[in-house]
C-alpha cells in the first residue's frame, strides 16, 4: 500500500510542498495497535527543529488507503500554515491537558479533512464504524466536569464522521447527557466556521477557552491557557502594514522571565519571547515603532 501511497497525488502534492519548505517526509508503518487507543490508528508528527514530518500509520490499519490521506492532509494542512497550538516550553502542562489540547488542534483540522476525503472519493469507513460504535454505547455513560468536554468533543467528532448516526441518536443523547449533548451543539458551530488558517486560529481559541472553563469547574483553579498556548497569527496582506500596537501588547509575570506577545484581537497569546535576551522596554518599542509584518519577522510570531 505504501508504494500505491507513494504515486497518489495528493502524496506527491505534500511532498512537494514539504520540500519548497525544507521539510523531509517520511511514511512507515508500525505495530503497536494494543497500545492505542481506538480511534488512534495513525499520526502525524512534525519535528521543527529537525524538520522533518512523520506519518506512521498502524499495521492493523495499512490496508486502508483513507488511513494514509487522513494523516497526509493533516501534514498538508500544516505546510499551507494553517495554525498549530504551540505549548509554553517552560512549564509542562498536565497530560490530561496536554491531550485535550492536542484534541482540539486535531478536531480543528478534521473539520476541513473529512469533506476534502469525501471530494476526494475516499473514506475510513471502517474506523468509522468502529469509532461510532463506541460514541453511540457511551450514551450510557455519567460524564462529570471536565468529562462533559470530553464527551462533547467525541460527539463532535462522531458527527464529523458520520453527521446522520448522531442525528439518528440525538433524542436518547440529549436525554441521558442534555449538557454535554448542548456544548456538542455549540463547539460544532465553532468548528464548522472554519474555512481557512484564520478561522481556525478563531476556533481554536475558542475551543481553548470553552477548555479552560470546564478546567475550572472540575478543579476551581485557573490554568492561564490564553498564555500558556501560543496559537500563531495568521496575518493577512491588510494589517502586515498597519502598525505593529494596533493588534498586540505585551504581557509578563514576576515568576517568568519571559514575555508574552498577546493579541488585542482575542487576548490569546501569539509569541513566547526569552525575557532574558530581550527586555520588555524593547519590545514595547518594537510595538510603538514597528509594523505587524516587521514584528512577526523580527520576532518569529
Ligand atoms: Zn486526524
Amino acid at each position: 500500500m505504501i508504494d500505491y501511497i507513494k504515486s497518489s497525488d495528493l502524496y506527491l502534492e505534500v511532498l512537494d510542498k514539504a520540500e519548497q519548505k525544507g521539510y523531509s517526509l517520511n511514511l512507515f508503518s508500525y505495530s503497536e495497535s494494543s497500545k492505542k487507543k481506538l480511534d488512534k490508528y495513525g499520526f502525524q508528527k512534525v519535528n521543527f527543529k529537525e524538520r522533518k514530518i512523520e506519518i506512521g500509520i498502524d499495521k492493523l490499519v495499512e490496508h486502508d488507503k483513507g488511513a494514509y490521506f487522513h494523516e497526509l492532509l493533516h501534514a498538508k494542512l500544516f505546510l499551507e500554515d494553517y495554525p498549530q497550538i504551540l505549548r509554553y516550553p517552560k512549564i509542562d502542562l498536565d497530560g490530561t491537558i496536554d491531550y485535550y489540547l492536542s484534541e482540539i488542534g486535531n478536531i480543528s483540522q478534521h473539520a476541513l479533512i473529512y469533506p476534502i476525503m469525501s471530494e476526494l472519493e475516499c473514506n475510513h469507513s471502517e474506523l468509522d464504524d468502529r469509532y461510532l460504535k463506541q460514541v453511540l454505547e457511551n450514551t450510557n455513560l455519567t460524564y462529570k466536569g471536565l468529562g462533559k468536554f470530553f464527551r462533547a468533543l467525541e460527539l463532535l467528532e462522531g458527527s464529523l464522521r458520520n453527521k446522520n448516526k448522531i442525528e439518528e441518536f440525538k433524542d436518547e443523547i440529549l436525554k441521558k447527557q442534555p449538557e454535554e449533548y448542548k456544548l456538542f451543539e455549540k463547539i460544532e458551530k465553532i468548528i464548522l466556521a472554519i474555512n481557512d488558517p484564520l478561522t481556525m486560529r478563531n476556533a481554536i481559541i475558542k475551543l481553548i477557552d470553552v477548555l479552560e472553563q470546564y478546567l475550572k469547574l472540575s478543579s476551581e483553579k485557573d490554568f492561564f491557557l490564553k498564555y500558556l498556548t501560543r496559537v500563531p497569527l495568521i496575518s493577512n496582506n491588510i494589517i502586515l502594514e498597519d502598525k505593529a500596537d494596533n493588534f498586540f501588547y505585551i504581557e509578563y509575570f514576576n515568576e517568568f522571565a519571559d514575555i508574552f506577545i498577546m493579541s488585542k484581537i482575542d487576548n490569546h497569546c501569539c509569541g513566547f519571547i526569552d525575557g532574558s535576551r530581550t527586555s520588555k522596554s524593547d519590545i514595547q518599542k518594537m510595538l510603538n515603532n514597528y509594523t505587524v509584518k516587521q514584528l512577526k519577522e523580527r520576532l518569529n510570531i
